[in-house]
C-alpha cells in the first residue's frame, strides 16, 4: 500500500480513456491510467469495427484497443492493471483521493472518468444460475463454443443484430427473441439479420425461463400478444439488451441521471466537481460510439490541462502573505 500523487488520473481504458491519455501525456501531465476490470473496454468483445475513421478496411476491436494502448504508452502514460474502487473528491479545488483495489492511494489534481458501461441482464433466476454454462452477454467471446449448434439471442438493437449475424456464421440456427414488432437497430443491421437464412426472428416474444440443470438445454418463450408459450431447444443463450454505465463508485458525489449516466456541463466534460471530468459511455447514453467516446476523452484531457493552468496562474497571482495565513 502506497500513497502517490499525480496531476491527472484516468479511470478506464476504452477509447475515451486512452484518447484522454494520449492528449494528457502529450501535454506533459504525466497521466496515470487504471485499466479497470475489462482492459480495453467493450471493443475487446467485438469483431469488425467498420465505422472508425482511418480504417478503410475495418479493424478488429481487440486489435484496435492494443493500438490505442500502445499510442498512450508511447507518450509516457503510466498504465496500470487494476481498478479504482473508492473515491473522495475534493469540493474546494484540492486533491482528489482515489483508492485502488490493491489499497494504493492516489492523490490526483484532476480525474478523468472513462469507466464505460456494462451489459444488462434480463434478471431471471435461470439466467443467473446458468451464466457461464451456456448463458452469455458476449456472442463474440463465447459464440465459438456453440459452433454447429442452435442458439438464441435476446434484443433488437445494433448489438443484438451484430451478434446474431456473427452467431449465424458459426452456429446452425439462431433464434432472435424480440419483444416488440419492430427492431431498434439501424436499417442496415436489420437488413443483414433478415437476409441470413439461419436466423429466425420471433416477434412479440419474451423469455420466461432458460431451461437446463447444469447447462443450457433450451428456452421457454411467451408471445406477449397471444400468451402462447413455446420451448426452443438451444445450447447457447445470448443477452444483448443494452448497457448500464459503470458509475456506482461516484454515487453521492457526482451528479448523474436516474439511470446512472454522469451529467456534464453543456459542450464540456466538466462534472459538478472542479477538476473531475467525465468522458465516453459513462456520460453518453445517446451516441455511445468508439469515435464519440474518443472525442470526449480528448475534450476531457484538454479541459484538465486548462484547469491545471488556470489553477497554477491563480496560485501565482495570490500574494505570498495570503498563502501563509
Ligand atoms: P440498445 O439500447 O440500442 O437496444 C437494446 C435492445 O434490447 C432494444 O431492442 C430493446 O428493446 C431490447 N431490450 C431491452 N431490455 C429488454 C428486455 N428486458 N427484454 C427484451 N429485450 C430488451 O442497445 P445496443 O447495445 O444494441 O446499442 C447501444 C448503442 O450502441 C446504440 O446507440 C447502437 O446504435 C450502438 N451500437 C452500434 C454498433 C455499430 O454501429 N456497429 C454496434 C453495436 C451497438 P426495445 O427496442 O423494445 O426497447
Amino acid at each position: 500500500m502506497k500513497e502517490e500523487r499525480t496531476q491527472c488520473l484516468i479511470i478506464g481504458s476504452g477509447p475515451a480513456g486512452y484518447t484522454a491519455a494520449v492528449y494528457a501525456a502529450r501535454a506533459e501531465l504525466k497521466p496515470m491510467l487504471y485499466k479497470g476490470d475489462q482492459p480495453g473496454g467493450q471493443l475487446t468483445i467485438t469483431t469488425d469495427v467498420e465505422n472508425y475513421p482511418g480504417y478503410p478496411d475495418g479493424v478488429q476491436g481487440p486489435q484496435m484497443m492494443v493500438d490505442f494502448e500502445k499510442q498512450a504508452a508511447r507518450f509516457g502514460t503510466d498504465i496500470r492493471h487494476g481498478m479504482i474502487t473508492e473515491v473522495k473528491f475534493s469540493e474546494n479545488g484540492g486533491l482528489h483521493r482515489c483508492v485502488s483495489d490493491s489499497g494504493d492511494v492516489i492523490l490526483a489534481e484532476t480525474v478523468i472518468i472513462s469507466t464505460g458501461a456494462s451489459a444488462k441482464w434480463l434478471g431471471l433466476d435461470s439466467e443467473k444460475r446458468l451464466n457461464g454454462k451456456g448463458v452469455s452477454a458476449c456472442a463474440v467471446c463465447d459464440g465459438f463454443f456453440f459452433r454447429g449448434q442452435d442458439v438464441a439471442i435476446v434484443g433488437a438493437g445494433d448489438t443484438a443484430c451484430e451478434e446474431a449475424s456473427y452467431l449465424a456464421k458459426i452456429c446452425k440456427k439462431v433464434y432472435m427473441i424480440v419483444r416488440r414488432d419492430a427492431m431498434r437497430a439501424s436499417q442496415i443491421m436489420q437488413n443483414r439479420v433478415k437476409k441470413q437464412k439461419n436466423i429466425e426472428i420471433l416477434w412479440h416474444s419474451e423469455t420466461e425461463e432458460i431451461l437446463g440443470k447444469d447447462e443450457v438445454e433450451g428456452v421457454r418463450i411467451v408471445n406477449n400478444q397471444t400468451g402462447e408459450k413455446q420451448e426452443l431447444a438451444v445450447q447457447g443463450f445470448f443477452v444483448a439488451i443494452g448497457h448500464t454505465p459503470n458509475t456506482g463508485i461516484f454515487k453521492g458525489q457526482l451528479e448523474m441521471d436516474e439511470t446512472g449516466y454522469l451529467i456534464t456541463a453543456p459542450d464540456s466534460t466538466a462534472t459538478n466537481i472542479a477538476g473531475v471530468f467525465a468522458s465516453g459511455d459513462a456520460q453518453d447514453k445517446i451516441y455511445r460510439q468508439a469515435v464519440t467516446a474518443a472525442g470526449t476523452g480528448c475534450m476531457a484531457a484538454l479541459e484538465a490541462e486548462r484547469y491545471l493552468q488556470e489553477k497554477e496562474s491563480k496560485e501565482e497571482e495570490t500574494p505570498k502573505e495570503s498563502l501563509v495565513s
